[in-house]
């Protein structure tokens, strides 16, 4: 994979968004001390969404993430280019509010993933979540049905949202039981891609993978697909505490 650049992190988090830790300065400090020359925060947009705890950013801390980011930006620009991103949790609900997010608060990055999704007259399930009642509510669902359901709402978030890239594509069912990409399952993974190469969206080569089972999101297969289809591949550690940034990436890229 030699056209990836190595030496930019494209997808970190900060304290901002209630799961992760450090502030905005720690993750800058800590990519320089890794040598990368460029570092994209991408914090957590959902709205609409039903579950019991906050995993994203309110507009008030939105206000405060903006106004730090360009602080550093202007600190550090002679050895790091610091730039502000949003990862947009698609809500098939809310597509109008998102897009005018996007639009209005104009990020030098958007990010797309589907985190949670709607299950009919009760919460939302977290598909990335370790929590046991995520895990319970999907093995009660049935894992099979919901990953169709995770890829059509994929489809339909690559084809309405304005991203410039899409976030560990094969995430969904992260931590439940075993579930086997049937057939089916491959070619929507297929129609995704097909839809990203003609809006020119990137793929995110999501280092959090290798320390949960060995390989960066998404699989060997989706990124070979991709390759056919020439789509472009940025690196992502998805940093959730600051000595997370750039993890991986020397061995991704080897
Ligand atoms: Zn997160
Ligand atoms: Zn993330």
């Amino acid at each position: 994979m030699a056209e990836l650049n190595r030496y930019s992190d494209g997808h970190v988090h900060t304290r901002l968004c209630h799961h992760a830790t450090g502030e905005m300065e720690d993750y800058v400090r800590v990519a320089l001390a890794e040598g990368l020359t460029h570092l994209v925060f991408l914090e957590h947009f959902e709205t609409g969404i039903a579950y019991f705890a906050t995993t994203w950013l309110t507009e008030a801390d939105f206000l405060l993430y903006r106004d730090e980011g360009l602080r550093l930006q202007r600190k550090y620009r002679d050895r790091i280019h610091v730039e502000t991103g949003v990862e947009i949790g698609f809500n098939p609900a809310c597509i109008e509010e998102t897009q005018t997010f996007i639009h209005e608060w104009n990020w030098a990055r958007v990010g797309l993933s589907y985190h949670y999704m709607p299950i009919a007259g009760e919460q939302h399930i977290n598909m990335l979540s370790r929590n046991p009642v995520n895990i319970e509510r999907i093995a009660e669902y049935g894992p099979d049905l919901l990953l169709t359901g995770y890829y059509r709402g994929l489809l339909q978030a690559v084809q309405v949202i304005d991203a410039d890239v899409v976030c560990h594509l094969d995430a969904g069912l992260r931590h439940a039981a075993k579930v086997t990409c049937q057939e089916s399952h491959w070619r929507q993974i297929g129609e995704i891609l097909d839809v990203m190469a003609v809006r020119d969206m990137a793929l995110e080569l999501n280092s959090s993978g290798l320390a949960l089972r060995g390989e960066p999101f998404p699989c060997r297969r989706i990124v070979d697909m991709a390759g056919l289809r020439g789509l472009r591949m940025v690196l992502g550690s998805d940093a959730h505490s600051p000595e997370q940034v750039g993890r991986g990436f020397a061995q991704i890229s080897a």
